[in-house]
């Protein structure tokens, strides 16, 4: 089984480290399904007070991420990887993210997520190193490290042998164009309220049923 190579480049690296030991995620780097690592660019800027933001020219709100801290931190993954990972950068103006994004970008060895805060990140770095940009979504948070979460979190879930069994994915909302069928679990009556009957039925064929007529197109 080939390993899944992740390097996250971040000036908040310590947002990801309990995501890294707990759950399915802290599983799948026990059992080595994954190698995940997590560099602070902090580290590579070489200028005397390890600045790694600075004014945008032309003037305009907040601060920008200087391009060669992330510059020279990418030259180092790549130097540890042997390798130049597949670099995508969390940015609001990036296609927002969906189950097709996900299908295409699980089928690489070695990706890398680059990290923006404050204003952003100068253009040119974006320019020279980043293959694609994602975006969670329609809106705007203050750095890139939860969306390089919820990416990852989606992403780790559907490699093989995360899960314990591929189904747990394939049967779920999403996955075939559909929105998975309610749930229920024990007691068999919650709240004056029953489970549907077929469920309870041992009637493979039937519940099957039931749970495709359920399932619905979105
Ligand atoms: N000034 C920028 C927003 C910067 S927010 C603009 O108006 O477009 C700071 C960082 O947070 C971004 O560089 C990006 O890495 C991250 N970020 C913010 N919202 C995001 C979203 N919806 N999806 C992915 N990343 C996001």
């Amino acid at each position: 089984m080939s390993i899944f190579n992740i390097d996250v480049m971040t000036l908040f690296p310590e947002i990801f480290s309990l995501t890294m030991q707990i759950g399915i995620i802290g599983r799948a780097i026990k059992n080595n399904i994954i190698n995940l690592k997590c560099h602070q660019i902090r580290d590579f800027a070489k200028n005397k007070h390890r600045r790694v933001d600075d004014y945008p020219f032309g003037g305009g709100e907040g601060m920008i991420m200087m391009a060669e801290p992330i510059f020279q931190t990418f030259e180092h993954i790549k130097i540890i990887r042997q390798k130049t990972p597949y670099l995508i950068m969390m940015s609001p103006k990036g296609k927002v993210l969906n189950q097709e994004i996900i299908n295409r970008i699980r089928n690489f060895q070695d990706i890398a997520i680059l990290c923006g805060r404050y204003e952003g990140i100068d253009q040119r770095l974006i320019d020279e190193i980043v293959d694609e940009e994602i975006s969670i979504g329609n809106y705007v948070l203050t750095g890139g490290e939860l969306p390089a979460l919820v990416f990852l979190d989606t992403i780790i879930r559907t490699l093989p042998g995360v899960l314990s069994s591929e189904n747990s994915f394939k049967h779920e909302s999403y996955y075939n164009n559909t929105l998975e069928h309610p749930q229920y679990t024990r007691p068999q009556v919650w709240h004056n309220k029953k489970v549907p009957e077929v469920l309870l039925s041992g009637n493979h064929k039937e519940i099957e049923n039931w749970k495709n007529q359920n399932s619905f197109k979105y």
